[in-house]
């Protein structure tokens, strides 16, 4: 694959939403059926709980739904954790791999995050690998050399470009309502498309590199028309179907 990739606008509800927050999903399904999204796809990544219902009320529309995390093993005794095939079991087609969140409460190395990012391709997954620097690495000039590290690690021996997606997210940007500015977005996506290219060839071009960290309806039209920015992981302003819906059509 190569040439400008498609947008994609994925909603990561992380541990947020009981029964009652699928109404507002279904507000989002309504919304998109009256209007379709056009160049832009959509996902939502409930809690594990709501994953399987979510993928029901999902069926027969454009929208995907995914997971948040994934173990690296197909099964077995990891009491709590499920698997990537547990994720393709019930529809999921995305599964979230190395959130910062996970990293920090989890001590998520990249290496877990590769096995995660393995599993994900192993079960037919699309992995959202996530990446992105702390704010003392970031104060201490170490951004770019944080992301290219964490995604040297944490991509998957695989030589498809086409099978993954990237989420640069500056941790001190995530659920702060801080956001990176567009020029600080733009040099870090550069730099990733590079290291993509240089890792895949022509096909890195084509591979999303989704923006996360406090995207909003006020600055997700500002945020998304960086070139290589093809989307974003939106988290908060995923949970309002007002919200989301105001970003997928900036999109
Ligand atoms: C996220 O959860 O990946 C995220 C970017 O959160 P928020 O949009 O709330 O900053």
């Amino acid at each position: 694959m190569s040439g400008k990739p498609r947008g994609l606008i994925v909603g990561n509800w992380k541990m947020n939403g009981l029964w009652a927050q699928l109404t507002e999903l279904e507000i989002i399904v309504g919304s998109l059926a009256e209007k379709p999204a056009g160049e832009v796809d959509v996902a939502v990544c409930p809690p594990a709980t709501l994953l399987n219902e979510v993928c029901n009320r999902l069926s027969g529309t454009p929208i995907l739904a995914g997971a948040q995390d994934c173990h690296p093993n197909e099964s077995g005794a990891h009491t709590g954790d499920i698997s990537a095939e547990m994720i393709a079991d019930c529809g999921g087609r995305y599964v979230i791999v190395g959130h910062s969140e996970r990293r920090k409460d989890h001590g998520e190395s990249d290496a877990v995050v590769r096995a995660k990012a393995e599993a994900a391709l192993r079960a037919k997954l699309m992995p959202i690998i996530c990446i992105g620097e702390t704010e003392a690495e970031r104060d201490a000039g170490r951004a770019q050399e944080i992301v290219e590290g964490q995604l040297q690690g944490s991509l998957p021996e695989t030589t498809d470009a086409a099978s993954l997606i990237v989420a640069y997210e500056p941790v001190w940007a995530i659920g702060t309502g801080r956001n990176a500015s567009p020029e600080d977005i733009d040099r870090m996506h550069w730099v990733i498309r590079d290291r993509l290219k240089e890792r895949f060839g022509r096909a890195g071009e084509g591979l999303r590199i989704l923006y996360g960290g406090s995207v909003k309806p006020q600055n997700a039209a500002d945020i998304l028309k960086v070139f290589n920015v093809n989307g974003a992981l939106v988290g908060g302003a995923s949970l309002k179907a007002a919200d989301f819906l105001e970003i997928i059509r900036a999109a």
